[in-house]
């Protein structure tokens, strides 16, 4: 008989839950090691270890415990990724999450591949962006540790720089893109080097967090396949085993722009559970696990909102039709703006 194997996760959080559902299905057992105590993953994964990446006896308990090891964010320290790797293998590979915990490093990968992304600069001063007044109006992005807009400035003159920032953070400032549209491209890759790719999501922000995410995404045939070979492209270049996401901006123009790179799974991504044969989750755990690879396959057309905050409780009241899907990650407190569940809604 085979033996189960045991899935070390990094990150306890509604990603890390949604993966530990997939793993259950395939009788993959799941083991999350999460700094946050109340991580909703302890509520799906077979065992929850709770530890600070410095705790030496719980993070030895951890790999003493797993075959394999992968995370749901990228934004672990990567010496302790390859602390791991020494006796884990860790996928996706922590070289990648070294690129894509930095702004200047992801935009620099993307852009020596030949693929475009918004003209950028790297910036240590209040006089480097001076000198790069051809970028504005643009967004200030703090170089490491963003998400969901954080540590972002729109910067429409000069002027809007504050006097009282002392840049002892490094940051890189984004050419402002006048936005047709924001799309999404998850694809897997099995370490064979097999790839199957979901269709491009359409994606709708409110205050840069994700909103809504559709398909199919109201595109040309042209960016359609421009977006899934530039995903393919990067995940090629990187010998990439698991689920990559990369996030795309159309240009009102229709030029195709790399926004940002995901080393996994994605919020776009959830209606993947219920439109495709298999979600985002059971691709990502099939690949890094080393199964078999399966190929991708469109069931139906979807929908996903996210449910922020407060709004969740009126949601835990509904009921639903049977097109809708709907998902509370358990977390314990709903703060304005938190990702607290989701609704998928199957289409026509
Ligand atoms: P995060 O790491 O927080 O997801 P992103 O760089 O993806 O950061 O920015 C979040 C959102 O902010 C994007 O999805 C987009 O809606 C908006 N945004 C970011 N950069 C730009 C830009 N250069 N031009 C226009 N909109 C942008
Ligand atoms: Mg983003």
């Amino acid at each position: 008989m085979l033996k189960t194997i045991s899935l070390g996760v990094i990150g306890g959080g509604q990603l890390g839950s949604l993966l530990c559902s997939a793993a259950k299905k395939l009788n993959v057992k799941t083991v999350v090691l999460s700094d946050d105590k109340e991580g909703p993953a302890q509520h799906f994964c077979d065992k929850f270890i709770y530890s600070k990446y410095d705790d030496n006896v719980k993070v030895r308990e951890f790999i003493s415990k797993v075959d394999i090891v992968t995370y749901e964010f990228e934004n672990i320290p990567v010496d302790f990724l390859n602390l791991i790797q020494k006796e884990k293998k860790v996928l996706p590979s922590p070289k990648i999450n070294k690129i894509a915990q930095n702004r200047k490093l992801e935009k620099t990968f993307v852009n020596e591949l030949g693929i475009n992304t918004t003209d950028w600069v790297y910036i240590r001063s209040a006089e480097d962006i001076k000198k790069n007044q051809h970028l504005l109006p643009g967004i200030l992005k703090s170089n490491t540790l963003g998400y969901d807009g954080k540590g972002q400035f729109v910067l429409n003159s000069l002027d809007d720089i504050q006097k009282d920032w002392c840049f002892t953070k490094d940051y890189i400032l984004e050419k402002k893109v006048d936005l047709k549209k924001e799309i999404s491209v998850v694809i897997a890759r099995y370490s064979d080097g097999t790839m199957s790719s979901y269709e491009p999501i359409e994606n709708v922000h409110k205050n840069q967090i994700l909103f809504k995410s559709k398909i199919p995404a109201k595109i040309s045939d042209k960016i359609f396949k421009e977006a899934i070979n530039n995903a393919k492209k990067i995940a090629e270049s990187l010998s990439y085993t698991g689920v990559l996401t990369v996030e795309f901006f159309l240009t009102k123009n229709d030029r195709l722009l790399v926004n940002e790179l995901a080393p996994r799974f994605h919020n776009s991504g959830h209606l993947t559970i219920e439109a495709f044969n298999i979600s985002q989750f059971t691709a990502h755990v099939r690949a890094v696990c080393n199964l078999e690879s399966k190929s991708i396959k469109k069931i139906s057309n979807a929908e996903m909102y996210n449910i922020l905050g407060h709004e969740i409780l009126d949601y835990k009241k509904k009921i639903f039709k049977k097109n809708e899907f709907f998902y509370d990650y358990q977390k314990k407190e709903p703060r304005e703006g938190r990702k607290m569940g989701h609704i998928t809604i199957l289409k026509d």
